[in-house]
């Protein structure tokens, strides 16, 4: 009998595209195998820089985010009482007409009463420029409810931080400790660094009140309690300073560890460096015994001590006040541990094990390399400890400055950009911190003008915030004001409340983009959707009188909108990975990439970068428009991408510049650019030689390159600052010293917290509210499988995980009578919740946790009204104030890092108790959304 003629591998492609994947923030490269024009298969790019071939589950569930029941299909127009659901559909003409009327009358009148803030978009590029070009101050991306802790610190202490602005040495580091990451930032980079020092037998130790993600393949796992990690490393330091296992060497070549502090208690220049006539800080060189200009060549600085100058100002060295505060015995492993939840003996054992890593197994590499004074190194030497960290360190109130406690332990142990350690990604290192200052200040807003800069940047003394004589905030989100002076990405978490308060000010157009503040972004969800349609007594109008929102999809803020701008799905425009925003670098040199359309959209959707452009356009900005009153950039995003240029020779994408694309870095623009990127897999890399590796913040030979290139103005070395002169001079602005002084309601908290060296300080809501009324911490984390609230919609991806419990430790649950799957109510100071809990070993026993934006609103992103995200699903921000319990005199402040603003979510504090009744179902639940019209 012949066997039947079966085709096991029918082939089911006839094309192939490259282009970058979005479904998170690695943006790894990706192939999508078409048949007949549809996407049949995505698959991981094997040439591409950052993932080289592997996938994850989300990436190659790409497919059903393209093919998403809840994509808009057309741009609406709200005719209902927002919340309704009630829009027209339009045409778009009659959109982009609207939208230019309203933000035309408010650029007339007074552009900071336009607030325009993103989401996770990967164009903030082009957004903040837009902003700029506007001429309003109220712009920021989600990074201040993310991560600016972790990007402020690192960038204020040595000029680069984690995430996109480098990574361990993934390749020689032989101990790696984590830090708050569970299965995001980054996705695929991190799974295939572990993949290598698993292979090496190098030890990886996660510090983590969960064992979940990545925790769950550590040597060691340590379940420490959330919001202690700097008593933690603060412990850390104090063991490796008593045992003298500091790299000497590294923190007086290229740090301010020698550099002279003054001492002058009650004085206006208490705590800043001393500086010679030309503004030069100085050292006490050992050699003249006497001071000397810090960057001196023949210096030969002191690490400590204390000594008197000619003009008789007392000094001492920066790393001798650190030294003093660390070997305090406040700082000993055996007063923290109970704080932390760790005992002793670990942390002394994992403080022997870094030094013995980073002391004992130096590497040695035979690169030789030449620093900014001249030296000539032989060899590149290397300290083999590499750590990274991300929102379980940043997303609390002290974690600016844990954050920064984190980078002095890597800085002490000599590990910044060197084999084995922590290493930048271009365009870092830059000048701890960047040299661009924010623009917004009174008389820098004027109707039809353009800023004078950017609206966000880096303050280092109060003279640069945005307020005005009296200390009123001049942003809609009060970034840069007193309360929160270093919010280098804004505080998008804010600005709604404070619109709705019109606190410091109303504003009469919001436009977000990406966003889902009415919903799993919004902190106090509840009140969020009050204040999206609250309305003003006297005439009737909605506070926040007109929203305008693009989105892909018909999430929870589409409906409470005004006006809505549908955008495509990632594999339906182009985009561009840019080293002007936040580029996909590698640390052995600068990358940057596109996306490119490998369908057409079968629905009446525009791209949001060059919708964004055609409004530009229409409302005549500078940037976008040319003499004539015609469009700068009449192809849309794409034009944009080839030829914008930032700076001469300079724009979005570094790659085949120059008229014949051989140029990279600087050139002139290349119409063929896109062309070359498509050709070349959609991105581009450029390795750096090895004697620009390494070292970079005083690597000559990378400083004069990166100068060309752009990345820095001047080719100056970056010296780390372990001691932070900035936080000081608002300290004595709160003191009572300066031009410009902090207001007396802020002086405390001012002086409190901006302490210039890192210190710790217990998360504020647990210290505002009734520890015995609220023990324990809950915290969200990022499953695997999903990425923000795109993937809970995704068919693939939910049927890994279609709802969300709440977990907690076996021996906690036992002590409050909770069974695995009872029903809980959790309470905090703000709201009650009702959710299934789930018991596990792998938890500190004070934390309770679940996933994070799986729990949706019945009705919202084309999902059934009883699907399960929506029935059994939950989230703790009905938990979670925007604001903190309020003080005496009645003021509360935002619930944020004092310092940048930075949400403060895993600082929630709760009680957990079995649900009397066991009803089933999550709660609160809202109305059912109405279904909108989507794609067909
Ligand atoms: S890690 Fe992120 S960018 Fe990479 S394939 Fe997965 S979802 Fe896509």
């Amino acid at each position: 009998m012949t066997e039947p003629a079966i085709d096991t591998s029918p082939k089911t492609w006839d094309e192939v595209k490259t282009t970058t994947c979005y479904m998170c923030a690695c943006r790894c490269g990706i192939k999508v195998y078409l048949k007949d024009g549809t996407v049949t298969y995505i698959e991981g790019n094997r040439d591409h820089p950052v993932n080289k071939g592997v996938i994850c589950g989300k990436g190659a569930a790409g497919i059903m985010q393209h093919n998403s029941p809840a994509r808009l299909s057309q741009p609406l127009i709200r005719v209902g009482p927002r919340g309704s659901g009630e829009f027209r559909e339009i045409e778009w003409e009659e959109a982009l007409r609207t939208a230019t009327l309203w933000l035309s009358e408010v650029r007339n009148n007074d552009p900071r009463k336009l607030a325009f803030f993103t989401g996770r978009d990967q164009s903030q590029g082009l957004t903040g420029w837009w902003a700029t070009q506007f001429g309003t101050p109220n712009y920021a991306a989600h990074g201040g409810f993310c991560s600016v802790n972790m990007a402020a610190a690192g960038l204020y202490t040595f000029g680069g931080s984690f995430w996109e602005f480098g990574e361990p040495d993934w390749k020689h580091t032989k101990y790696f400790l984590l830090f708050g990451v569970a299965e995001d930032h980054a996705s695929n980079p991190i799974k295939a660094g572990l993949g290598k020092l698993k292979a090496r037998g190098a030890k990886f130790v996660s510090i983590n009140p969960v064992r979940t993600g990545y925790s769950a393949i550590a040597d060691e796992w340590v379940g420490i309690r959330p919001g202690t990690d700097g008593l933690f490393v603060g412990a850390l330091i104090h063991e490796l300073l008593a045992a003298q296992k500091i790299d000497a060497e590294y923190l007086l070549r290229y740090t301010n560890a020698p550099w002279l502090v003054i001492e002058n208690a009650g004085g206006g220049d208490d705590g800043l460096f001393a500086r010679n006539a030309q503004g030069s800080p100085l050292v006490s060189d050992a050699h003249s015994a006497g001071p000397m200009p810090a960057l001196s060549p023949d210096a030969e600085p002191k690490l400590m001590g204390r000594f008197k100058l000619a003009d008789g100002r007392r000094v001492v060295t920066s790393f001798q006040l650190l030294a003093e505060r660390y070997l305090d015995p406040q700082w000993t492993p055996e007063a923290v541990a109970d704080r932390c939840g760790v005992p002793a003996a670990t942390i002394r054992r994992i403080a022997a094990e870094l030094a013995r890593a980073a002391f004992e197994e130096q590497i040695e590499l035979d690169i030789p390399w030449t620093d900014h004074l001249g030296r000539a190194h032989e060899k590149t030497i290397g300290r083999p400890v590499a750590m990274h960290a991300m929102r379980g360190i940043s997303a609390h109130a002290n974690g600016f400055q844990t954050c920064r406690a984190i980078h002095l332990l890597q800085i002490m142990l000599g590990s910044i950009d060197v084999p084995g350690g922590f290493r930048y990604k271009p365009p870092f290192p830059k000048a701890p911190p960047p040299g661009v200052k924010p623009a917004g200040k009174p008389g820098q807003i004027k109707p039809n003008t353009p800023m004078p800069g950017p609206p966000l940047g880096f303050v280092t003394a109060p003279e640069d915030l945005l307020v005005d004589g009296e200390g009123t905030p001049q942003r809609i989100d009060k970034a840069y004001s007193w309360e929160a002076p270093f919010a280098a990405h804004g505080l998008m978490h804010m600005v709604i409340a404070n619109a709705a308060r019109k606190d410091p000010y109303g504003i009469d157009v919001l436009f977000m983009y990406m966003a889902n503040m009415s919903w799993n972004s919004a902190m106090n969800v509840p009140d969020t959707i009050k204040q999206l349609t609250a309305k003003d007594e006297a005439s009737g109008d909605y506070v926040i009188p007109r929203i305008i929102y693009s989105d892909a999809y018909a999430s929870e803020m589409v409906h409470y909108a005004d006006l809505i701008l549908p955008d495509t799905t990632y594999l339906e425009r182009w985009d561009c990975i840019s080293l002007l925003d936040r580029p996909i670098s590698e640390a052995d040199g600068p990358a940057d990439s596109i996306r490119q359309p490998v369908v057409e959209p079968d629905r009446d959707v525009r791209p949001f970068q060059s919708v964004l452009l055609d409004l530009g356009a229409r409302l005549g900005l500078p940037g976008m428009t040319r003499n004539d009153g015609s469009p700068r950039y009449p192809g849309g995003y794409a034009d944009y991408i080839v030829n914008h240029e930032r700076a001469p020779g300079i724009g979005p994408l570094a790659g085949f510049r120059g008229p014949n694309g051989q140029a990279i870095g600087r050139g002139t623009p290349n119409p063929d650019q896109l062309k070359h990127y498509a050709e070349n897999g959609c991105h581009w890399f450029h390795e750096l030689p090895d004697r620009m590796k390494y070292y970079r913040h005083v690597n000559w030979a990378y400083l004069d390159w990166a100068t060309f290139f752009g990345f820095i103005p001047r080719p100056e070395p970056i010296i780390h600052q372990l001691y932070c002169e900035p936080l000081q001079k608002f300290r004595l602005a709160a003191r009572g010293h300066g031009k410009v002084l902090a207001p007396a309601t802020h002086r405390d908290r001012i002086e409190k917290h901006f302490d210039p060296i890192p210190f710790w300080y217990p998360p504020l809501e647990g210290e505002m509210v009734e520890a015995g009324q609220f023990p324990m911490h809950a915290v969200t984390q990022r499953p695997m499988a999903m990425y923000h609230s795109w993937g809970s919609q995704n068919a693939w991806l939910r049927q890994i995980l279609g709802r969300n419990w709440l977990y907690m430790a076996r021996s906690r649950a036992k002590e409050l009578g909770i069974e695995d799957g009872d029903w809980v109510i959790v309470t905090s100071h703000h709201g009650r919740i009702r959710c299934q809990a789930r018991l596990m070993d792998g938890v500190n026993p004070d934390t309770a946790w679940t996933w994070n934006a799986i729990g949706k609103r019945s009705g919202a992103w084309a999902l059934s009204a009883d699907a399960p995200e929506a029935k059994k699903g939950f989230l703790l921000n009905h938990l979670i104030s925007e604001l903190l319990p309020e003080r005496e005199g009645g003021y509360r402040y935002s619930n944020s890092d004092p310092i940048t603003g930075q949400a403060a979510w895993y600082d929630l504090r709760v009680r957990i108790e079995k649900a009397v009744d066991q009803e089933q179902g999550s709660l609160p639940q809202f109305s059912t959304l109405k279904k909108l019209a989507v794609a067909k």
